[in-house]
């Protein structure tokens, strides 16, 4: 039998194949490459599905978060709270912002940040919370916000695993300053290759971020303030849109998986994931938590069922951040990062395949 892959976006592709194609064929004839029509229609339209005022797009998810951050003046001597069981990107973007990550822990059944212990992180220097909305499951907002308000400090949300995915019927990312995006291939809204989009309601960060992410113009050629080169090319916008009009239905198919594992799925030694209270899931990933997690891995590696860990080193313990003065405990964590499997769920993935699966879950002993 075939191997099952945990992710694959080609399949996603086939699905779509006869539109992108064209896409792509159209963009090529039409010449233009950099930040044309298709990148302004595609800010439009995803401005337009979330709910925010303002789009931006750029080049990749990271950048969407270290852009917004500079945008909100975080920098030198700021220390932003944030989460550790991350994509690593999340904290690689507040260290390129010249801020200090703070890691607070998480909560052990939804695996997104604990508010409780984030008023014990705040000190003097604490400008933002950069929260999270790992595996399409949104942090708790309502409690974060809380907290920031509380605090006067600004409130950021990493969506880069939640195209998708709502709390309290709004679509995250649209709760604090900015909310940033990544279209890597494998996340629910994917391109070919890399691509961001940070979402604002409040048009001075907006333009700040148009600035930022092209040389600092405002007109061609003329630099009005500092700024890079993060913008995201036609291809991908082209590319984005198709995918994004038929969104409604792959987020179904995702769904759609994330439901058959858990009604199927029934074995002591596995742990199935919550949804945060106020969240509607978009199953960016399918994270089931045993205490036999490496033995599970490798019988359903045997039995053609490949899996992933996300993530197996927390970042605090990763070579490039244990050097860091001061070192956090953190327990959940630490502690999940050993139980923690993701398994296959993506768009096109077939119900016999997914059928498989559970079977196979359901006989491992
Ligand atoms: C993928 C990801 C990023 C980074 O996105 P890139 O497009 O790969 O730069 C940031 N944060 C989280 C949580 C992610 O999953």
């Amino acid at each position: 039998m075939k191997t099952i892959y945990p992710l694959n976006p080609s399949a996603e592709y086939q699905l779509y194949k006869t539109e992108i194609d064209a896409a792509i064929a159209g963009v090529l004839s039409k010449g233009t490459y950099i930040l044309g029509d298709e990148v302004k229609n595609f800010e439009e339209e995803f401005a337009s599905f979330t709910g925010s005022r303002y789009a931006i797009g750029v080049a990749s998810g990271t950048d969407a978060l270290y852009l917004a951050l500079k945008a909100i003046n975080i920098g030198a001597g700021d220390e932003v709270i944030t989460v550790s069981n991350t994509a690593v990107a999340t904290a690689m973007a507040i260290l390129q912002a010249d801020a200090t990550p703070v890691f607070v822990d998480i909560d052990e059944a939804n695996f997104t940040i604990n508010p409780e212990l984030i008023e014990n992180a705040i000190g003097p220097k604490t400008k933002a919370i950069v929260a999270v909305h790992l595996f399409g499951n949104a942090a708790d907002i309502s409690a974060l916000t809380k907290i920031a308000d509380k605090y006067n400090i600004k409130f950021i949300e990493d969506c880069a695993q939640s195209f998708g995915t709502y709390y309290d019927h709004k679509h995250v990312g649209t709760f604090g300053a900015c909310g940033s995006f990544s279209f890597y291939p494998t996340k629910n809204l994917g391109a070919i290759g890399d691509g961001g989009m940070v979402i604002t309601d409040d048009e001075a960060t907006y333009l700040k971020l148009k600035g930022l992410r092209q040389y600092g113009w405002e007109k061609r050629y003329i630099s009005e303030s500092f700024g890079w080169n993060s913008r995201l090319d036609e291809i991908q916008a082209a590319i984005l849109r198709i995918k994004l009009r038929h969104f409604k239905s792959t987020l179904k198919m995702r769904i759609a998986i994330a439901e058959k594992y858990i009604n199927g799925v029934k074995n002591q030694d596995i742990i199935l994931p919550v949804s945060n209270i106020n969240a509607i899931h978009s199953y960016h990933l399918f994270v089931i938590k045993s205490l036999k997690r490496d033995k599970l891995k490798s019988y359903l590696s045997e039995n053609n069922i490949e899996t992933l860990i996300h993530y197996p080193v927390p970042i605090h313990q990763q070579p490039a951040f244990a050097r860091m003065s001061s070192q956090p405990v953190l327990k959940y964590t630490e502690l999940v990062s050993d139980q923690i499997l993701s398994l296959p769920i993506y768009a096109g993935l077939d119900d016999a395949n997914i059928d498989y699966i559970v079977d196979k879950l359901n006989n491992f002993r």
